[in-house]
């Protein structure tokens, strides 16, 4: 794949960053403390939350994507494959049912207020990771409200009251960068076999314009117009069906690049109004890592990652456990 950059890189030999002893000191003083790795989608969340886990390595991820939590679509909702998890405890990855009720921000901040109570329990320490800031949101303020989204009021409805002690890091990269690394990987998502995927997911009964739950996942409403056409289980395509098929797929596509760039772009207005809300967001620029992918497409990106993400996040970790 030629992305595979920014997805966390098997464990190296010689990984410049040592773990001091100073990290094992910090351990047991960190009980009510969270780290929360914030971005928009595709800015390497998973690869930093790997790498830090690795570093800090009595900790557990907390998915905060609110189509990942759901069992079903890996490739299309991009879920870490378990091979790159490096063994690293995963919650809220794939654990809830699709079919039931759609999982919502409440229900977020239940189940995964209750894992930070059990991981900070085994000492350990809890990283949230994902690019739903309504359910980064609902989880970590003190008063939540559930029948409100704060994101769709004005600004001063977001508070900074916050239940634990949290150590933000905001992954920001250049939207013109990130843009074309999303299009690139939408592209790598269709030969890792989304097609299928989609196909295997499709429902006619169920495709409706707003679907709930895992169905509104960026690739099911796209793919699902497609299908309705041309149904999976139609076979290839008939007579003259050919070129209409074709421009009938490439509108699914380019219909899935779009909207995937539209939500980032509504993730980064997201983060910025709750920097601006006084959350203490803590920005580390990945644009050159990803400037290195996307006009390479080589691996090359890997060092300026360790220079430029990695190196400052693990300095803000460490200062923050140390507190
Ligand atoms: P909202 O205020 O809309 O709840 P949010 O920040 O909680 O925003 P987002 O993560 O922005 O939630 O997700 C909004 C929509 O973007 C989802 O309903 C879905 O259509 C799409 N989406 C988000 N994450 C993914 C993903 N991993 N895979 C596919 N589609 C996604």
């Amino acid at each position: 794949m030629r992305l595979s950059i920014l997805q966390p890189q098997p464990q190296r030999c010689h990984h410049p960053i040592k773990r001091s002893p100073r990290m094992d000191a910090s351990f047991h003083r960190r009980k009510d403390k969270v780290v929360v790795i914030m971005g928009a989608t595709g800015s390497g969340k998973s690869r930093l939350s790997i790498d830090l886990a690795t570093l800090f390595p009595f900790s557990e991820i907390i998915n905060s994507d609110k189509m990942q939590v759901y069992r079903g679509l890996d490739i299309t909702t991009n879920k870490i494959p378990l091979a790159q998890r490096r063994g690293v405890p995963h919650h809220l990855l794939g654990d809830v049912d699709p079919s039931l009720p759609e999982f919502s921000p409440a229900d977020f901040r239940r189940r995964a207020g209750q894992l930070i109570t059990d991981i900070t329990r085994r000492d350990n320490l809890p990283i949230v990771v994902g690019g739903s800031n309504s359910f980064v949101h609902a989880l970590l303020v003190q008063d939540f409200h559930p029948h409100s989204n704060v994101f769709n009021h004005h600004e001063g409805l977001i508070s900074s009251e916050l239940r634990y002690r949290c150590c933000f890091l905001w992954v920001d990269i250049a939207f013109p960068v990130l843009s074309q690394y999303l299009r690139d990987r939408v592209d790598d998502m269709l030969h890792s076999g989304m097609v299928d995927e989609l196909a295997q997911f499709f429902d006619p009964d169920a495709s409706r314009p707003t679907g709930s739950g895992l169905r509104k996942a960026i690739g099911v409403p796209e793919f699902d117009q497609f299908f309705n056409k041309y149904p999976p289980w139609a076979g290839p395509a008939g007579p003259g069906e050919g070129p209409l098929r074709e421009r009938a797929y490439e509108e699914a596509v380019r219909a899935i690049k779009e909207n995937t760039c539209e939500l980032a772009e509504r993730q980064m207005g997201k983060i910025e109004r709750l920097k601006r809300a006084g959350w203490d967001l803590r920005r580390i620029d990945a644009t050159e890592a990803f400037r290195v992918v996307v006009t390479s497409g080589s691996n090359n990106g890997s060092d300026v990652w360790e220079r430029q993400v990695l190196e400052p996040s693990v300095k803000i970790v460490k200062r923050f456990l140390m507190e």
